[in-house]
């Protein structure tokens, strides 16, 4: 994909060059250096876009609750009204569906996978995306489309957080508490509260004196800087000098735009991104219109195959993501032509170090090409493997350092040290700052009760969270034997695919609509996984060499556990299927239309 010519490598200095980089991040307190947004900060939580409306609690019954109202809770829903399943009810925290994408409104916020895959429910809905990758509004609006088009909205609870969620044995039903005093009886849950759902701040020491204005990139404040989702300038922030912490997926996406339109902007970056190019097009209507029954589906698969290393006749998404895997397969098949070569893991292995150390240098060699000033160019190099990190595509990150008012503060790997109540120190210099934008991410590393914001608690009043105090487990992903009639709605455990979320989701909501629609069909009131299907689950799981997404020689972040130590627990946690995700695709497909449901226990009523 990326045009510039790239120097030539050498391996041994650049396996070097990453180590010291990555050891100098390590720090002792890993997932620990990050706060909750809470006290001052309590605010940061707060909804923008809607004003809560008072409304009397409910107490009455449905089938299944979905809890989320993002792409997880949509393609489940549309799943399940496609099965005939009807009595079906949303329960979002926010204003509206959308989950992620109602969050995160950030200047230039838009999707890196391409939206011919990463929209869910193109066909069914009949939208076409406007651009090969599309911004946040846009998918917003297709999150809205699905609950319109399945009748999501009928029945849903906005501006609702579930408190807890607690299994009544006798009366095999779910009971729903809200913070809206609703308690609500329902016969299945499905839960899709995101992995990226709780934002995080950095515990930097005297956050919380910071006097000037401050907010997270996933509440977007508007009123304070102008402009609008769509791209509008931020034109209150024409006086103002503006600090931003963080230099990940969503920075690198908000950054042109600050660039653009404050009188200052401080980039405080502790680790670069990986930026390679975006090369965004419009869609053609009239080639759009050439694409027959099934195409998503097929492109799905296309994506997924190449994605993960596996051959197909073409590429049909073509991009960054399918770009380094086509450069290992090629690389793989010019090692097997060689006289005497011996295809094995060693092989493999170094065709994969040898891409991404191809792919890398002209990553960095991009940024020297772009940068006008050497020494910020350096800094914006990033030193570790592609998939170490997020990778990042973008064609305006890099020019916005061109910009005379954009300021580049590298903190060499260390991060902020100190804030004051008039901005931001990096040593022995105070960068004085009237607004201070937090692009520090979300929980990933702790408890999914904290994450989610409630407890579960299944049969015999079994907590979710000590079930898995030792990790995640269930079968598929999906079901945790304990937990009737609950589905979890995700990707670990699953198919793992991190390159296009949604992929997992329509999977996963086919498949609860299908376990849905047996138990409804043949009267069951109760259906949950037996023990031994649940280990013989995680047994396959823990038996697969597969390498943890970012390994434990990575640079610190969230893919790796923040450097810290990868034990079963964390390995758990991010575990896929051990022929990864195609495979996956296959199989749950074949296991929930063959009618057999292996490893689910369907109990009639009495
Ligand atoms: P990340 O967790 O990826 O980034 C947080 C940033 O904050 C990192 O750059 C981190 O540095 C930095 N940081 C943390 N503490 C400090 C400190 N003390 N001083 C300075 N910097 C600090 O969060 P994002 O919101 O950027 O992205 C989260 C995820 O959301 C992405 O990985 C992606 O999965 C998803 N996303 C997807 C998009 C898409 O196109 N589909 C777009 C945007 C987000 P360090 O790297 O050193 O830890």
């Amino acid at each position: 994909m990326t045009t510039i010519d790239a120097p030539a490598i050498d391996h041994d200095a650049l396996r070097a060059k990453y180590a010291a980089e990555r050891d100098k991040r390590i720090r002792p307190d890993g997932n620990q250096q990050y706060i909750e947004p809470k006290g001052k900060f309590a605010h940061f939580l707060d909804d923008p876009y809607v004003e809560r409306v008072e409304r009397e609690p409910l107490h009455d019954e449905v089938t299944v609750v979905l809890i989320g109202g993002g792409f997880a809770g949509l393609c489940t829903g549309a799943r399940l009204k496609q099965a005939g399943i009807d009595d079906v009810r949303i329960i979002e925290g926010g204003g509206d569906v959308g989950g992620a994408w109602y969050w995160n409104r950030y200047p230039g916020a838009m999707c890196d996978t391409a939206a011919m895959i990463y929209l869910p429910l193109l066909e069914e809905t009949g939208h076409m995306p406007s651009k090969k990758y599309v911004f946040a509004p846009e998918i917003f609006g297709h999150a809205q489309r699905i609950a319109r088009t399945f009748g999501l909205y009928d029945n849903a609870l906005f501006s609702t957080a579930v408190e807890s969620l607690t299994w009544d044995e006798d009366a095999s039903r779910w009971i729903v508490r809200t913070d809206r005093g609703d308690e609500i009886r329902a016969k299945y849950v499905a839960m899709g509260t995101g992995p990226l759902h709780r934002p995080k701040l950095p515990g930097i020491e005297g956050i919380e004196s910071f006097e000037g204005h401050a907010f997270h990139t996933s509440r977007w404040d508007y009123d304070y800087t102008g402009g609008s989702p769509d791209g509008a300038p931020m034109d209150k922030l024409a006086d103002k000098r503006v600090g931003i912490i963080g230099t990940g997926a969503t920075a690198v996406q908000c950054i042109p735009q600050l660039a653009r339109d404050a009188a200052e902007l401080f980039v405080f970056q502790r680790t670069p991104s990986s930026i390679d190019v975006r090369n965004n097009h419009e869609i053609d209507p009239e080639w759009f219109a050439t694409l027959g029954p099934g195409w998503q589906r097929e492109w799905l698969f296309n994506f997924a195959t190449l994605q993960t290393g596996g051959f197909a006749d073409e590429d049909l998404v073509k991009d960054g993501w399918t770009d380094i895997a086509q450069r290992i397969r090629d690389r793989v098949i010019a090692e097997m032509s060689k006289p005497g070569a011996e295809v094995g893991p060693d092989l493999i292995a170094r065709a994969f170090s040898d891409s991404d150390d191809e792919k890398m240098t002209e990553i960095r060699a991009r940024v020297d090409a772009v940068v006008d000033d050497p020494a910020t160019a350096e800094a914006l190099k990033p030193w570790y493997r592609q998939l170490c990190k997020r990778p990042c595509f973008h064609d305006e990150y890099l020019d916005a350092y061109n910009v005379e008012t954009c300021h580049l503060i590298d903190t060499d790997g260390q991060g902020v040290d100190r804030i004051d109540a008039t901005g931001v120190w990096v040593g022995d210099q105070h960068y004085e700052l009237d607004c201070l934008v937090f692009a520090s991410g979300f929980e990933v590393g702790t408890e999914y009760s904290r994450r989610s914001g409630y407890e579960t608690y299944g049969v015999d009043g079994q907590a979710l969270s000590d079930r898995w105090a030792d990790g995640m487990r269930t079968m598929h992903g999906l079901h945790v034997h304990g937990f009737p009639n609950l589905f979890i709605i995700g990707m670990n455990q699953g198919a793992n695919l991190i390159s296009n979320i949604t992929s997992n989701l329509v999977e996963a909501g086919s498949t609860i609509a299908a376990v849905v629609a047996h138990a409804e069909e043949t009267g069951a009131e109760r259906v949950e996984v037996t023990a031994e299907a649940e280990d013989a689950w995680i047994a396959l799981l823990e038996g697969s060499s597969m390498a943890f997404l970012g390994s434990a020689d990575c640079t610190p972040g969230y893919y790796n556990n923040e450097g810290g130590p990868i034990g079963p627990k964390e390995r758990l946690n991010a575990s896929g299927y051990p022929q990864g995700p195609v495979a996956f695709f296959q199989f749950i497909e074949q296991w929930r239309t063959s009618g057999d449901f292996d490893g689910l226990a369907f109990t009639p009523g009495s």
